[in-house]
């Protein structure tokens, strides 16, 4: 009779399990589906999205869900997006890509490119005063110019030198730097792959920008209660991306980072069915491609006080295949982090959780800041991690070894 009943425990314990990663994989693909266009600001992407993770949240039985609205400027690129080099079409998101801060360009200009061997920063100034080059777009390393920075700075100011644009041959995949265009430049500055031609005479640009001002998106939280009312968990993640290059290339934005978000969508449906200890806060945030808004905004607006933290978990890029855990965490987070690692160890969940120092560079940041506890679970380096901030970090290319091991090491370390 007993081995009966262990056998169908453990038949249910597996379903509920298989289940749970179905979820988890849908919440994916729909997040990274050409409905949101890339979770940005242009047409309304990340909002849209938001809309969606709260219907999610309700429909996995959270006691109460809330959207909680911030405002930004962002600058869009949903317009036109085309250059074409000697006659020939560049890809948007594969064979070039901009800055955040880019206006709009429209023209034909002469192409020059700065001669790196024998490096005369005024020779380059002279040439482009010349009519030959007038209004030319720059072609250049870029990392040479990252060290020669202070003269290339001149070739961005209108007032400093005539050229129309600068072009910076990078790495390929080519990575879209960031979201966080709060202001326009005065002129745009457009990467390259490497195999940008050498030897070409003439660019044409037709590419559009759109500022957005006091734009309002919104966090989504959702609250599972506990038994207890005087301390909290919170889970965050951040749903929205770098949204669009044109009008039809998005960056789909599958690892980073709709896989945090269905994790916490999946750890708050586990939640709401495990009742726990504590209070529990489900924080999907908008903003965070936009320069930590939507966390600056929960943290100071809080709806418990961040006092009543017992910890923080911050999922930001968790699937992909790396068997080491990079974490960060904050001072107030190490006695929690020491339980981490000894349940990481009894179980084996990943070859190591390494920690580094704390960086402004997700939604813990404005916490750790504040005092408190809180680590934030990134997978780096593994397969999926190379295609970050680039149009391949899409639903085909996402990977979820390492969903299951975190989600198990979150569920160990809040315990019964
Ligand atoms: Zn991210």
């Amino acid at each position: 009779m007993k081995k009966w009943l262990l056998l169908v425990l453990a038949v249910v314990a597996l379903q509920l399990n298989a289940q749970d990663i179905a979820h988890y994989k849908k919440i994916v693909k729909e997040l990274s589906s050409a409905k949101y266009q890339g979770r940005g600001y242009a047409e309304d992407g990340a909002n849209k999205a938001g809309r969606w993770i709260a219907k999610e949240f309700a429909k996995v039985g959270v006691d109460e869900v809330v959207c909680q609205p911030f405002t930004l400027n962002i600058n869009t690129f949903p317009g036109k997006m085309e250059m074409r080099v000697d006659g020939k079409r560049q890809r948007p998101g594969v064979d070039f890509t901009l800055r955040e801060f880019n206006p709009s360009i429209q023209g034909e200009f002469p192409l020059y490119y700065v001669d790196t061997l024998n490096y005369n920063p005024e020779k380059i100034l002279a040439d482009l005063a010349t009519p030959q080059y007038e209004g030319a777009a720059v072609v250049c390393d870029f990392m040479f110019t990252f060290k020669h920075a202070a003269d290339f700075r001149k070739l961005q100011r209108k007032q400093e030198c005539s050229n129309s644009a600068l072009i910076y041959t990078w790495e390929t995949p080519l990575k879209f730097y960031k979201a966080y265009g709060e202001v326009v430049r005065e002129k745009p500055i457009i990467w390259v792959t490497p195999d940008f031609p050498q030897d070409a005479t003439r660019v044409r640009f037709d590419m559009e920008n759109e500022f957005l001002k006091d734009y309002e998106c919104f966090n989504v939280i959702a609250k599972v209660e506990g038994f207890r009312h005087d301390s909290c968990y919170l889970f965050t993640a951040h749903y929205d991306h770098l949204g669009k290059l044109g009008k039809k290339t998005y960056y789909p934005g599958a690892h980073d980072n709709a896989s945090g978000t269905a994790a916490i969508i999946t750890l708050a449906a586990y939640y709401a069915q495990h009742k726990p200890a504590y209070d529990m806060y489900f924080v999907a945030f908008s903003g965070e491609d936009a320069n930590l808004r939507g966390s600056e905004w929960y943290a100071t607006h809080p709806l418990a006080p961040l006092s009543q933290i017992k910890y923080l978990i911050n999922l930001d890029m968790i699937g992909d295949n790396n068997p080491a855990q990079y974490c960060e965490v904050s001072d107030e987070g190490m006695e929690g982090f020491a339980r981490f690692e000894q349940i990481n160890a009894e179980k084996g969940y990943f070859q190591a959780l390494d920690r580094a120092e704390l960086a402004g560079n997700s939604d813990h940041y404005p916490f750790a800041q504040r005092g408190v506890p809180c680590i934030f679970f990134m997978n780096e380096d593994g397969d999926a991690f190379k295609f970050y901030h680039t149009v391949y970090d899409s639903w085909k290319n996402a990977i979820f070894d390492n969903y299951e091991p975190t989600f198990k090491l979150i569920r160990d370390f809040i315990g019964e």
